[in-house]
C-alpha cells in the first residue's frame, strides 16, 4: 500500500499551522516533566476555557447540563475531562486516553549519602530505561516534598540556564576495558544510577571553627559534603534529611524541548511518550465545542510501570467519576454506567515506535509506523503472539477509517516492531474489559523512552486533527 507523507498534504496555511502547534506542544513538555506538573498544567489551561471541578460541583449541590465542562483530578497525578453531549450518556462517550508519566530515575526514601568526596541521591530508575543513556547528561530533579504537616514544597532544579543541573558519572574510556566488554544491560547497573548532587564541604567560618572546634571536628570531618547539602537544603527548601521520606522527587533530562533538523521538522525532547498524545487530546478536546456524544478526554499515571496504583489506569477513578457525572445529569444508574462504559469508543492514545533506518532489522517496513507518516493505529501491541494486547475489532477499524478518510487525515497502520523482538503494552486493554471499542492510536516516536525522543511536527498536528475528528464522528 503506498503511503503518504504527511508534510505534502498540507497547504501554505496549515504548515503554518503545524509550525504554531509545535510551539504550543514545546511549551506543554517544557512546563510538564513531571506527571504532577502536567495535571496542574491542564488544570491552568481548561479552567480557563470554562472547565469546572467536578467536586466543587457536588458540593455546591450543583447539577449538570448538555455542553457543560466538567473535570476531576486523582491525587495530582491524573486527570479525566468531560464536555457534555446532546445524547445520553448511556448511549456511551468518545473517549481519548493517554499517559502523563515518563521514564525517568525517582529519589530512593533514605537517598542522600556520601562517599568519596561526593554527595549522591540515590534513585531507583522508574519504567523502561537503557541505563546507559542516562550517564554524562546533565539531569534536573523535579518533584514534591511533603512536610509531616502537610505543607507540600514544589521542587524544580535544572530547567533555568542559571541554574545548577546534576549528573551520573561513567567511567573514563581509558579504564573502560573490562567495562566494554559487559552486555549493554549491564554496563551501567540499576544500583549505580546515583546522582552527583555536590563536592564541597560545609565551611564553617574561622570564629565559628574555634568555638565548634571539639564539638563538631570528628562529624564534619567525615560526611562534610553532605552536610554542605543539607544546609542548602534548609536554607533554600526548608527541607531536613527525613524529609526525604515523604517526597516525590523525579530526575529527569534537564533542558528545554528542540527543533531537531536544518529543516526544523521535529521536535527533540524528553517526555514525549506520552505527553504528545496528551497534549494532541487535550487540543482536540478544547477545540471541539459540541458533539452529540459526551466527549472525554483522560489523562493517567503509572502505564510505565503496569497501569497500577490509584492514579493508574486500572484504578476505579475512571469508572467513579463517570458514575458521578451521570449522577449530576440525573441519569445515573449502576445499568446506565455499564452501558455507557461498553457502549463509548476510546482511542487508546499512546506513541508508536517510528521506523529507523539505522535498525531496519528490527522492523517489519511494510508493518511499522514512519516519521511523517501520520497518525498511527496500532490493531494490536504485546508481544509473541499478541500476548497481552487488546486487539481492536475490524469493525471498529473500518468505522475510523471511514471517519478519517472522510476528513482527510492521514494516518498509517503499524505493529511497534519485528514479531518475537520485543513488545510493549498500553491502557487499551484496561478500558476495554468494559467491552467498548478501544484502538491504540497515536505518534510515532524515534527513540523511545530515551532521555531524548523525536516526533515530526507534521504528526503531532495530524494526531490532533485525528482526534478531533474521533470526538465529533464515533459513533459505534
Ligand atoms: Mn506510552
Ligand atoms: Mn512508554
Amino acid at each position: 500500500m503506498e503511503k503518504k507523507n504527511t508534510w505534502e498534504t498540507y497547504s501554505h496555511k496549515q504548515l503554518k499551522e503545524v509550525d504554531e502547534f509545535a510551539k504550543e506542544y514545546m511549551q506543554f513538555l517544557d512546563m510538564g516533566k513531571t506527571e504532577r506538573e502536567c495535571v496542574d498544567t491542564i488544570v491552568n489551561t481548561i479552567e480557563k476555557d470554562g472547565y469546572k471541578e467536578l467536586q466543587e460541583i457536588i458540593k455546591e449541590k450543583g447539577k449538570l447540563k448538555k455542553g457543560d465542562k466538567v473535570y476531576a483530578v486523582c491525587m495530582n497525578k491524573a486527570i479525566a475531562m468531560f464536555r457534555i453531549g446532546e445524547k445520553p450518556m448511556e448511549e456511551g462517550m468518545n473517549i481519548l486516553g493517554a499517559h502523563i508519566d515518563s521514564p525517568r530515575l525517582d529519589v530512593k526514601q533514605n537517598p542522600l549519602y556520601e562517599e568519596g568526596g561526593f554527595a549522591y541521591l540515590d534513585t531507583h530508575y522508574y519504567g523502561g530505561v537503557k541505563k546507559y543513556q542516562w550517564v554524562t547528561i546533565p539531569l534536573a530533579l523535579h518533584g514534591v516534598i511533603v512536610k509531616k504537616d502537610g505543607t507540600t514544597i514544589e521542587l524544580a532544579v535544572g530547567e533555568n540556564e542559571d541554574d545548577p543541573v546534576f549528573f551520573i558519572s561513567d567511567l573514563l574510556i581509558h579504564l573502560a576495558q573490562e567495562q566494554l566488554e559487559k552486555k549493554a544491560s549491564k554496563v551501567i547497573e540499576g544500583e549505580a544510577l546515583d546522582l552527583i548532587i555536590g563536592n564541597k564541604p560545609f565551611l564553617i567560618d574561622k570564629k565559628d571553627k574555634e568555638e565548634k572546634k571539639d564539638k563538631e571536628e570528628k562529624g564534619a570531618a567525615k560526611e562534610a559534603v553532605k552536610k554542605g547539602i543539607l544546609a542548602i537544603l534548609k536554607e533554600n527548601y526548608e527541607i531536613e534529611e527525613e524529609d526525604f521520606i515523604s517526597a516525590e522527587l523525579e530526575v529527569v533530562p534537564a533542558g528545554k524541548a528542540r527543533e531537531a533538523g536544518f529543516d526544523r521538522s521535529m521536535i527533540l525532547a524528553y517526555g514525549q511518550d506520552d505527553r504528545v498524545c496528551a497534549f494532541s487530546s487535550l487540543k482536540a478536546m478544547l477545540e471541539v465545542e459540541e458533539s452529540k456524544r459526551t466527549a472525554c478526554c483522560l489523562l493517567v499515571d503509572k502505564e510505565e510501570i503496569g497501569s497500577v496504583g490509584a492514579t493508574g489506569m486500572q484504578s476505579r477513578f475512571f469508572e467513579n467519576t463517570v458514575a458521578e457525572v451521570m449522577n449530576l445529569l440525573g441519569q445515573y444508574s449502576e445499568l446506565a454506567l455499564r452501558r455507557c462504559l461498553t457502549n463509548s469508543c476510546m482511542l487508546s492514545s499512546d506513541v508508536s515506535s517510528a521506523f529507523d533506518p539505522s535498525f531496519a532489522s528490527s522492523f517489519d517496513k511494510k508493518n511499522v509506523a514512519y516519521l511523517g507518516g501520520g497518525m498511527v493505529f496500532n490493531k494490536f501491541t504485546g508481544s509473541r503472539g499478541k500476548s497481552g494486547s487488546n486487539d481492536a475489532n475490524a469493525e471498529y477499524l473500518a468505522h475510523l477509517r471511514e471517519i478519517f478518510d472522510k476528513e482527510n487525515i492521514n494516518f498509517q497502520t503499524a505493529e511497534l516492531g519485528k514479531v518475537d523482538l520485543g513488545g510493549g503494552g498500553t491502557i487499551a486493554y484496561i478500558l476495554a474489559l468494559y467491552g467498548m471499542n478501544v484502538i491504540d492510536s497515536g505518534v510515532a516516536v524515534l527513540n523511545m523512552h530515551a532521555p531524548w525522543e523525536a516526533t515530526s511536527k507534521a504528526d503531532v498536528y495530524e494526531t490532533k486533527r485525528g482526534y478531533v475528528a474521533f470526538l465529533k464522528g464515533a459513533k459505534l
